[in-house]
């Protein structure tokens, strides 16, 4: 991520860096607000199975969430780094490929859905 903000920070199109847009700016909070939030819900799902309490709808809400966040940091990467996110020397590439089984491996999302739904009643 430091990495990806000090592109934009250097990298000029139409005369001015990156982050001089708007939709650059918006593109990278967005990333670190999902990032965080993906990253914060998960620590919690993981405390409360450490708690020995029941934590079957945040674990299920976690993994779908934060496969979707993955897929979606990588893919917003690669379009900030423009062609060089799409070579293989600066690696997100292959993140974004990697992101994929994430909704897949381990129960796919709609399955975790299904893990969810069970959970709802009551609410
Ligand atoms: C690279 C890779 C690594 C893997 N590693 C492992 C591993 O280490 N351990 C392991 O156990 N498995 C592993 N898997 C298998 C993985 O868990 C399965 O691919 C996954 O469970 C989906 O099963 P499937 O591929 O048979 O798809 P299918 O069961 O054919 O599903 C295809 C699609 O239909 C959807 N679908 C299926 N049933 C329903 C339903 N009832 N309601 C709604 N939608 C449905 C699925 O969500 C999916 O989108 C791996 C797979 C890959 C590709």
């Amino acid at each position: 991520m430091r990495k990806l903000y000090a592109h934009a920070q250097e990298r000029e199109a139409f005369g001015r860096p990156l982050a001089g847009f708007q939709v650059t700016r918006h593109k990278l909070v967005d990333m670190a607000m999902l990032t965080d939030v993906a990253r914060t819900y998960t620590y919690r799902a993981a405390a409360r199975i450490e708690a020995g309490v029941n934590a079957l709808r945040e674990i299920s809400f976690a993994k779908i969430f934060t496969a979707d966040v993955a897929e979606r940091v990588c893919r917003e990467a690669i379009q900030i780094l423009g062609g060089y996110g799409y070579a293989s020397e600066y690696g997100v590439e292959r993140l974004y490929r990697d992101a994929r089984i994430l909704a897949i491996g381990g129960g796919t999302t709609e399955i975790m859905k299904e893990i969810a739904w069970k959970t709802l009643d009551g609410i």
